[in-house]
């Protein structure tokens, strides 16, 4: 290819798509691959979409089994989906093959792109203040959650190596701390204390899948509202799309991620903490959608577990940033000094406040079991 058809173009000519290229917009808010909405035209002059991605390989290590994932997570849902009557081509991801029937195509620059059908007539929300999209949010996870419950979860690939070992986190984390590369460590020795101080509930998933008390499911780990498309016009949730990091893993993790970022009444990296704090009644909204989108697949155990979801997945992820922060900003992108450090404090505000609110959260599941 000479250069200037390099990259999108290149790619865009190597898939399976019908008619004639017209043009190509880059789409959505991803902040990690770089997503194309491209429109080839048929014969008869009708348009026809399609997503078209490049996808990060400084993330994701290995392209070639992420797409082995992927390819079968939703051919499962495909038939899944066609067996109860759903449409596929819209309630799944549908992976377009590259010409050379691969799933994915790399350009001469060595860069991977993948294609999927574009699903029409959705939008997808980036800020939630409302109950009713963060219940269809749970709800859209709680059925792929139920539909992949008989998929072999194991035959995964793990795209990130160790994505919720929370004991390994910790354990990298006091190393962090000791090492003190930037000498921050000082300066957040209250948050670092916070930390230590909940040693106990590092390991309770893991103690649980070792004596075999709950088991490994098929996790989506980027539970985002933003990452289902809901109708424009019912909003009604339809499709969970962003399937780079579906793993083995468990289901509370899954709704915990989703309710640390859906339920929190503040943005991620607010500096007045008296603005956050883990709103119940989005809590609950998330909690009935999800329980609801289960279908019974869940165990009385892990329902009863969804609150220590929620608390683990906050507190793993406010340890991440302080980590960050005290190794100088190496792996979350900063826009301004202490931005990571900000992130933390929020994380562990919501811990906190979870914690105040423990029993309420707990009844709040029981409600739903
Ligand atoms: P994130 O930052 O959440 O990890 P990402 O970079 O991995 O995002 P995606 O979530 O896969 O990217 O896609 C980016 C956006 O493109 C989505 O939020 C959605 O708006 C849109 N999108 C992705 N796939 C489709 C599709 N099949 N049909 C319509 N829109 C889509
Ligand atoms: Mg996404
Ligand atoms: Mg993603």
């Amino acid at each position: 290819y000479p250069k200037q058809l390099c990259g999108k173009l290149e790619a865009a000519a190597n898939f399976c798509f019908e008619g004639v290229y017209k043009e190509e917009l880059p789409w959505g808010n991803g902040h990690i691959n770089d997503t194309y909405r491209v429109t080839f035209e048929n014969e008869q002059g009708v348009k026809k979409h399609y997503i078209l991605q490049q996808m990060n390989k400084s993330i994701f290590k290995n392209p070639v089994e992420l797409m082995e994932n992927i390819v079968g997570v939703t051919e499962f849902l495909k038939r899944k989906i066609s067996a109860n009557g759903g449409n596929p081509e819209r309630e799944t991801l549908n992976v377009i093959p590259a010409k050379d029937g691969k799933p994915y195509y790399v350009d001469s620059e060595g860069e991977y792109w993948r294609a999927y059908v574009f699903i029409e007539n959705t939008v997808s929300y980036d800020l939630i203040d409302n109950p009713e999209i963060l219940y269809e949010g749970g709800l859209a996870f709680g059925r792929f959650q139920s539909m992949l419950a008989d998929y072999p979860a194991k035959t995964l690939h793990e795209t990130i190596p160790g994505f919720h070992d929370t004991r390994e986190r910790f354990e990298t984390f006091k190393k962090a701390v000791e090492e003190d590369v930037c000498s921050r460590a000082d300066l957040v020795r209250e948050e670092i204390q916070f930390v230590l101080d909940r040693e106990e509930i590092v390991d309770c998933f893991q103690d649980l899948l070792r004596s075999g008390k709950i088991s490994f499911r098929v996790t989506h780990n980027d539970t985002k509202i933003n990452n289902v498309l809901m109708d424009k016009d019912t909003k009604k949730g339809i499709c969970v799309i962003d399937l780079d990091t579906v793993m083995p893993g468990v289901a509370m993790n899954d709704f915990g991620d989703a309710v640390r970022i859906g339920a929190s009444t503040a943005l991620e990296d607010e500096q007045n903490l008296d603005k956050v704090w883990c709103d119940l009644e989005l809590f609950e909204a998330c909690a009935k959608g999800f329980i609801e989108g289960c279908g019974g697949k869940l165990s009385q155990e892990e329902i009863k577990l969804l609150p220590m979801g929620a608390r683990l997945m906050t507190y793993e992820c406010g340890m991440r940033f302080l980590m960050d922060y005290i190794q100088g900003d190496i792996y979350f992108k900063i826009h301004r000094p202490g931005q990571n450090l900000d992130r933390a404090r929020t994380q562990f505000k919501l811990v906190s406040d979870m914690e105040h609110k423990w029993k309420v959260m707990e009844n709040i599941v029981k409600k739903y079991m």
